[in-house]
């Protein structure tokens, strides 16, 4: 492989990028390259692309091949949901030793090569949680959700969607430490209890998807309270 410094290549346009990888996959005569296979064999260094494109998966796809099998080209955000998936389950930062199945649906071992390290991958983690900003929950003015009080039939119109973004919800669990606000339950301390986030004001009744309006509640506070008043 000739390698050849990041710092060169950064005027490298797109279309000599994709059509290096290109190349790479007719002389190994297959639709798709790992990360590993572009290394050996191609011009550039793989994370030159990835970082030009976005991730390895974008890189196939602008180059017209397909996504290989690897783990490797598992979507990021798909990586994150899994983490976050697995924090919550344990109300607390996940150990390396954790990532395993049936809590894990990906091993450590892909979170190393993809991130670096276990470390790098929750440290990248966090960026991902912390760039859901309130924007991305708000409605489309040209959609404005309404919600019909069902007492009085009057409209309301909301600024934010009823449904709550995983990343919203991650930080809410955060905030509140992965306890139900009503009865202090945990699945830090008790294995399997399950948190919902609850709209202190009824979304119905025109409370907003904001941090200030939701709190941790676990399922049974919530349903309990739940059907006759909110969802
Ligand atoms: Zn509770």
């Amino acid at each position: 492989m000739e390698f050849i410094l990041e710092a060169y290549n950064r005027d490298t346009p797109d279309e000599k990028l994709l059509s290096d990888i290109k190349n790479v996959a007719l002389k190994l005569k297959k639709n798709t390259v790992s990360i590993s296979e572009y290394e050996s064999h191609g011009k550039f260094h793989p994370s030159t692309l990835q970082r030009r494109f976005g991730s390895w998966f974008k890189v196939l796809e602008l180059a017209k091949l397909e996504a290989s099998r690897s783990k490797l080209n598992i979507p990021e955000k798909e990586l994150f949901k899994n983490i976050e998936e697995i924090w919550i389950a344990l109300g607390r930062q996940p150990k390396y030793a954790e990532i395993k199945k049936p809590l894990s649906k990906y091993s450590a071992g892909t979170y190393d090569k993809r991130f670096g390290s276990w470390l790098k991958a929750l440290q990248e983690f966090v960026v991902y949680i912390n760039s859901d900003n309130i924007s991305d929950n708000q409605t489309n003015l040209l959609e404005t959700e309404v919600a019909e009080n069902t007492f009085t039939n009057a409209k309301i119109k909301h600024k934010t969607k009823r449904e709550i973004s995983d990343r919203l919800r991650f930080k809410i669990l955060m905030r509140d430490g992965f306890t139900c606000k009503k009865c202090g339950k945990s699945p830090m301390k008790e294995i399997g209890v399950e948190l919902h986030i609850d709209h202190i004001i009824p979304w119905s009744k025109g409370g907003e998807s904001v941090p200030d309006n939701l709190e941790t509640k676990c399922k049974q506070c919530n349903l309990g309270k739940g059907n006759a008043f909110d969802v």
